[in-house]
């Protein structure tokens, strides 16, 4: 059996040009477009490029992008005010920080400094417990991606068993919340996970979110299961061995082209629902 492959691509683009239509309809209801900010700390050349991809869609679908850098030797304190500031401005509907920050500061704080109705990334701890309880509020962009997906193919996910191998707060983690959310079994496998294949062997559905290359072996994909590999390794490289996993699953997501695109798109979303909101 030859897996389907999941057009990451076509449904993100059809999402931005849903986002791209209401955006216009909001700037004639309104009178202003929505306004992301980005904020990006140091010198992390794939960081830059991510904030500039970020931007230059935000642009494309006719929102407002605010860029602020900071050198790598700011410390949490000032980056505290400074996305303390964007969370208090008016002007200002969705505050993204990339991720990761530089070691010295405190990550987690910074992303809590952002109010929870600018979180359009979703990643405070507010954003988290709404995916948790299955309450209205942002999704972590990759995760919320990943669902997405999942709809756009009509994968029924109630009762079915969900392998997630990652437990990251910005993407594992809040993928098998939101998992749970649709009534799957949620299974999560990290670094310290005995026996990974045994696990992924009694998957319907697989998430690979651990950033090692080809970890998961086609051959532990259980017939009939689908797919998602969320992996961005150096190359190209997903966390799924892809040709082997497609001769077994029945969806699966290339890298690139797969859960990559989803990311930006959901932001955008979530940018005007922020506007709209407010
Ligand atoms: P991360 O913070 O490094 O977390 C990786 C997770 O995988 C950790 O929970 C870790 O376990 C687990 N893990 C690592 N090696 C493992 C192994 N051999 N077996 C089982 N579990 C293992 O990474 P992340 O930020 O979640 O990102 C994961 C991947 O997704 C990366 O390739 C990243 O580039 C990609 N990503 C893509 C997008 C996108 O497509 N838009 C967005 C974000 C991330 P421990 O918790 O035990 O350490």
């Amino acid at each position: 059996m030859g897996a389907q492959a999941i057009d990451g691509a076509a449904v993100a683009a059809k999402l931005q040009e849903r986002v791209s239509e209401e955006t216009a309809q909001f700037f004639d209801e309104r009178g202003r477009r929505p306004c992301l900010a980005t904020v990006l700390v140091g010198e992390d050349p794939a960081s830059h490029t991510y904030v500039r991809m970020k931007r230059r869609r935000t642009a494309k679908v006719g929102m407002e992008s605010r860029h602020i850098e900071l050198p790598a030797d700011t410390t949490t304190t000032e980056l505290l005010a400074t996305i303390e500031k964007l969370s208090a401005d008016p002007g200002i509907d969705g505050i993204l920080l990339q991720h990761p920050v530089p070691q010295h500061i405190d990550e987690r704080a910074a992303f809590e400094a952002i109010t929870p109705s600018k979180d359009v990334d979703g990643v405070t701890m507010r954003s988290f417990a709404a995916m948790a309880f299955g309450e209205p509020g942002f999704h972590s962009c990759t995760p919320g991606g990943i669902l997405r997906l999942l709809d756009a193919y009509e994968v029924e996910l109630a009762g079915k068993h969900a392998v997630i191998v990652g437990r990251s707060p910005i993407l594992g983690k809040p993928v098998g919340m939101l998992l749970l959310s649709r009534d799957a079994t949620v299974t999560y496998c990290h670094s310290r996970t005995s026996d990974l294949a045994d696990h992924v062997r009694r998957a319907d559905v697989v998430v690979a979110a651990a950033g090692s290359p080809e970890l998961v072996r086609g051959e532990w994909i259980k017939e009939g299961a689908v797919v998602l590999d969320a992996g961005y390794n150096p190359g190209n490289v997903g966390d799924v061995d892809y040709i082997g996993a497609a001769e077994r699953a029945s969806l699966i997501t290339p890298v690139p082209g797969g859960v990559g695109p989803m990311t930006i798109a959901v932001l955008l979303e979530q940018t005007l629902v922020a506007a709209r909101r407010r």
